[in-house]
């Protein structure tokens, strides 16, 4: 579902963020990507959203070369791919019910459509009741699960997050990591950037570790009975 073979990334400034990385993320599988700040964790995530492009080395993610995907193709690639961060960027202005429909409309997506899986998303990360809030008024583990609900409202294969717990205290975060795993319960390919060591180890799952752009570690839990 995610493939890097050989990549490297380095940036105008002459930084090599990423160094001849190499791994494979099956369908429904979920994965940590580990290491210190600067490790190139975001460089990572960035290149599976195109956001960036590599080097060197070749991307593959949903069976899509992205070397060879056109500026023109990037929104349909990103429709495929949910993606949460740090400073969850909800629009400050608009509902919450706005901020998890904006994916689906600028998809086109018709309006009733819009309102029974914007509801389903809201319903998913607990936050039903919240639809006509505005996001100051909520927490900031709430105004998280807003950009949850927004990065999976159009379901997409894979899941893509950030640091996402990066604002959070260690409650919260073990509740959103829990979150993450939710949706790889039922088929989405999710893989998160995190220094969270402690909290990435107790969720039993695959762990990348990166240091200076390099994989020093491809960290596999043994099947627990
Ligand atoms: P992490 O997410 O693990 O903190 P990053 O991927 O953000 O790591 O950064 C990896 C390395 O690349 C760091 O040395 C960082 O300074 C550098 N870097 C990141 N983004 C840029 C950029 N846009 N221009 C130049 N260097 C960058």
């Amino acid at each position: 579902m995610i493939r890097f073979e050989q990549v490297s990334k380095r940036y105008p400034s002459g930084q090599e963020a990423l160094g001849d990385l190499s791994f494979e993320l099956d369908a429904g599988e979920m994965a940590f990507v580990a290491g210190h700040s600067g490790a190139g964790k975001s460089t990572l995530l960035r290149l599976i959203a195109l956001m960036d492009r590599p080097t060197r080395g070749q991307v593959t993610v949903n069976g899509q070369n992205l070397g060879q995907t056109k500026r023109r193709g990037i929104p349909q690639l990103r429709r495929g791919i949910g993606m949460v961060f740090q400073d969850h960027r909800l629009l400050m202005d608009r509902s919450v019910f706005d901020n998890v429909a904006l994916p689906l409309r600028i998809a086109g997506v018709a309006r009733e459509e819009i309102g029974k899986r914007v509801r389903a998303a809201l319903d998913k990360v607990g936050l039903l009741a919240r639809e006509a809030s505005a996001p100051v008024t909520l927490s900031t583990g709430e105004q998280q699960r807003v950009g949850i609900a927004r990065a999976i409202v159009a379901k997409p294969p894979v899941l893509i997050a950030d640091e996402p717990t990066g604002n959070l205290d260690p409650m919260l975060s073990a509740e959103i990591m829990a979150l993450f795993a939710e949706f790889q319960q039922v088929g989405t390919t999710v893989l998160v950037a995190s220094h969270d060591l402690a909290l990435i180890k107790r969720m039993h799952k695959r762990v990348l570790v990166l240091d200076h752009g390099r994989l020093i570690d491809d960290f596999r839990p043994a099947a627990r009975a």
